[in-house]
């Protein structure tokens, strides 16, 4: 609980921050926050709402309402406080106001209203709106919240989900800053963004479900299910399917910590092509496991790609604004947005993987740090036997560079200690998705050899 309260206690803190520096920014938009604290606002799009499902909201067309116009930058009450009834469209600013005269000589095609979880979102305008999957006691349900900008111009959908893992933290910061510091007047398509996926998760502080099972190898799911199953479909079917794009953002799991990469299906075509918008980023090919989000989104047509920043039960600044760093960049490379600066080395690194385990039970201690490069028979730590005393060596078993590797700990023989990242055979064919790639030919575990192997070890997802 400690964790949580951590996390909580540097979320208030940076939105302190945040709203300090942007107190100029949000001034215009104060009118409409007024307007939703005097009760005058759309506040019925989320628990109300959600009280009273009882089908599917794809199958309630006519329950669609127009979402109230957000300034995301601001400070924001409790999802449970915004669900005040009250009429229709009074928090929303007019679209008129929205455009400005300078925009009718462009004559820019004003995209269609986005509908989602059974609201209508207007072109330029941002918003929080909440998904419930419904499994719990009626009345006691929690809504989670999913915040969208819609741009004024149109564009593709790129969607953002954290904490399907509810212990890995930083991505849901990630999609904090990406999508507060997006303006809809000025963006192309949208970008939705499901910040905490798992909530109860989050708030035990737990990787996963109440059931113990793991989300992340349930999607797309069924209505008929397990937990896991019918939390799955509910998110894929009122939330994913609506993206054309979609970035599932993880941790390294069980004191591993993960240098800021993609895991990407690089035999994909479209895939691998979505890859080339990440600024600098590592990508690591792997397939993906059957059941994780990006596996089903990727089945469903939708280019997928798992993040993975760092460690779970942390909020890390660098890791954070990598991760915040590349989404610029693919929002810019998907022209979505203009960019006024390119940040690092444009290009993306392409790597295969392979684990080095340790053979010993103990205590392991690196030499090496996250992004190292180390050649073949170099040393990387030691497993330590606090009882006899003795010191096992863990060295390199291939050439590479630290894509992810174990905090000190004890650990036991077998353990995943070191995730190399080294050449890949044919960077081009990769990209081009030409060649049916072996994923660890002769070269030890590939990442979803140990993934599928050990739940717990699993680094993506
Ligand atoms: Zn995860």
């Amino acid at each position: 609980m400690a964790s949580k309260h951590g996390v909580m206690m540097a979320f208030w803190q940076h939105l302190a921050r945040r709203s300090l520096a942007s107190a100029v920014v949000v001034a215009g938009a104060f009118g409409a926050l007024s307007a939703q604290a005097d009760g005058n606002s759309d506040g019925d799009t989320l628990v109300a709402d959600l009280d009273s499902e009882q089908a599917p909201l794809e199958s309630q067309p006519a329950a669609s309402r127009s979402a109230p116009d957000i300034d995301l930058k601001e400070v924001a009450p409790p999802p449970a406080a915004a669900a005040e009834p009250a009429s229709p469209d009074a928090g929303a600013k007019p679209l008129s106001d929205s455009i400005q005269p300078a925009s009718a000589v462009e004559a820019p095609k004003i995209t269609a209203s986005f509908s989602l979880l059974g609201s209508d979102i207007r072109p330029g305008i941002s918003t929080r709106l909440a998904w419930s999957p419904n499994i719990q006691i009626a009345g006691l349900s929690q809504p989670t919240p999913v915040l969208v900008v819609n741009g004024i111009n149109p564009g593709p959908t790129l969607c953002l989900t954290s904490a399907i893992h509810g212990d890995e933290l930083n991505g849901i910061e990630i999609v904090r800053r990406t999508l507060y510091d997006l303006d809809a007047t000025k963006l192309s398509g949208r970008v939705v963004g499901v910040p905490i996926v798992n909530l109860p998760g989050f708030e035990q502080g737990s990787r996963y479900l109440p059931d113990r099972r793991d989300l992340n190898r349930h999607f797309p799911g069924s209505a008929n299910g397990s937990l896991a199953d019918r939390i799955a479909h509910s998110l894929f079917t009122q939330v994913i399917n609506h993206c054309d794009m979609l970035v599932d953002i993880h941790t390294g799991s069980q004191k591993r910590t993960n240098l800021p990469q993609l895991r990407a299906d690089m035999n994909n075509p479209d895939v691998a092509a979505f890859t080339l918008g990440f600024d600098r980023m590592a990508v690591v090919h792997s397939s993906g496991s059957p059941g994780m989000l990006r596996t089903a989104a990727v089945n469903a047509g939708i280019r997928a790609v798992t993040l993975e920043v760092g460690e779970s039960h942390r909020i890390q600044e660098h890791q954070i604004e990598a991760g915040v760093n590349s989404l610029i960049s693919l929002l810019e490379k998907q022209e979505m947005i203009s960019r006024m600066f390119v940040w690092g080395a444009p290009e993306p690194v392409y790597y295969d993987s392979l684990w080095v385990r340790v053979d010993h039970g103990g205590i392991l201690f690196s030499k090496v740090g996250l992004g190292d490069k180390v050649n073949k028979g170099d040393l990387m730590g030691h497993v330590t036997d606090p009882i006899t005393n003795a010191q096992y060596p863990v060295r390199a078993t291939r050439s590479g560079r630290l894509i992810g590797m174990a905090v000190d700990q004890v650990v036991m023989a077998g353990f995943a200690a070191y995730h190399l990242g080294t050449k890949p055979d044919s960077p081009e064919f990769h990209i081009n998705g030409e060649l049916d790639h072996a994923d660890s030919a002769g070269r030890g575990e590939s990442v979803e050899a140990v993934e599928s192997g050990d739940d717990l070890i699993d680094n993506d997802g």
